[in-house]
């Protein structure tokens, strides 16, 4: 199980030519606590600058841990130090956004594959295995032709590169994937490829993920329970069918009524939360509820109080006062995004 407990990562400002001087700190993840159960997907959404990618990195240590801690079964990765981490890092790996920035073009394919082989995978060694075969093996795990081992990068299309990115990760031999955005910088046509081969290679090899996107149809498609973040903090969390079934965060809310409807009658009647205003700075966040600032359901006690991650039911988490008096109103068919009559309080 993937454990974060108050995770913070804090990137301080400065101010000084000779002698920098911090005036304050950009608060890109502010206290997150979340679990993965072994062998199952979390799927975190949130707009672009909530810090969703910087949990990714805090996970990975590939950014400065501020405070909290990060535990992948025994192993604290969040203490983890030189050749420890290194060992960690066999476990718990990343699938990049962007293919074709991630892979060096001067490498082909072959020596991309190698480097993590040689690297982490002792196992494939010592199972007798040459890291050609090893080679060899990932290519068609991904789906990817034997030639394309002698070919470079920019010789492949996005898809392709997309699978390199993740034969790379596998050569490693990880129990963990944090793959972020891992096809929004692919064609629709190819995207629900690159989704099935990620279920399939869990179902393979036992993995477990976690797929950062601002796609909430992305990660509906891949995950068993989903994360909502805003402003450095999960805001709600749900198992993915009740999270989409019946969302009561108001962000989550004007998130789902983004997400376009297939059918012409529904999406012509169906309310629009337009969320007002721009994401606030995570340099300056506001008091009380973070969310207070662009919440068509705010009340005076959200701008005092910040509301807690707190359980509603069968696993249904939900950081907003008055998400029972919210879901009181959907149910009894409150347009959503609308406040009306007397305060819900
Ligand atoms: Fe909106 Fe208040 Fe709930 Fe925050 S606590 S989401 S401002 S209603």
């Amino acid at each position: 199980m993937l454990t974060v407990s108050g995770l913070k990562v804090h990137f301080p400002i400065t101010k000084g030519v000779l002698f920098d001087r911090k005036v304050g700190a950009v608060r890109a993840v502010d206290g997150v606590d979340l679990t993965i159960p072994r062998g199952s997907t979390l799927g975190l959404v949130g707009e672009s600058g909530c810090g969703k990618s910087t949990v990714g990195k805090a996970i990975l240590r590939l950014v400065d841990i501020t405070e909290g801690t990060v535990r992948w079964g025994d192993d604290e990765l969040s203490s983890l130090q030189g050749n420890e981490l290194r060992h960690a890092r066999k476990r718990v790996q990343m699938i990049f956004q962007d293919p074709y920035a991630s892979l060096n073009p001067r490498q082909n394919v072959s020596s991309i594959l190698a480097e993590p082989i040689r690297t982490f995978a002792s196992r494939h060694h010592g199972r007798g295995m040459s890291v050609d075969g090893r080679i060899s093996e990932l290519l068609d795990v991904v789906g990817l032709p034997q030639a394309a081992a002698n070919r470079y990068p920019h010789e492949f299309s996005g898809g392709q590169r997309q699978r390199i990115g993740i034969a790379r990760a596998l050569a490693a031999d990880p129990e963990l994937i944090v793959a972020d955005e891992p096809v929004s910088a692919l064609d629709v046509s190819i995207q629900a490829q690159v989704l099935n081969l990620l279920s399939d290679l869990q179902r393979q090899f036992g993995l477990t993920y976690m797929v950062i996107s601002h796609d909430l149809a992305v990660v509906r498609h891949v995950s068993d329970e989903v994360a909502v973040m805003y402003l450095g903090g999960i805001v709600e969390r749900a198992p993915v069918k009740q999270l989409y079934g019946s969302p009561l965060h108001p962000y989550t809310l004007a998130l789902m009524s983004a997400v376009p409807v297939p059918d012409p009658v529904i999406e012509d009647t169906r309310q629009r939360v337009v969320l007002a205003g721009d994401l606030p700075s995570p340099a300056n966040p506001p008091s009380g509820c973070r969310f207070h600032t662009r919440c068509v359901y705010v009340q005076d006690r959200c701008s005092q109080e910040q509301p807690q991650l707190r359980d509603i039911g069968d696993g249904h988490q939900v950081a907003c006062h008055f998400a029972e008096s919210i879901a009181d109103g959907i149910a009894a068919g409150t347009p959503v995004g609308v406040r009306q009559g007397p305060p819900l309080a």
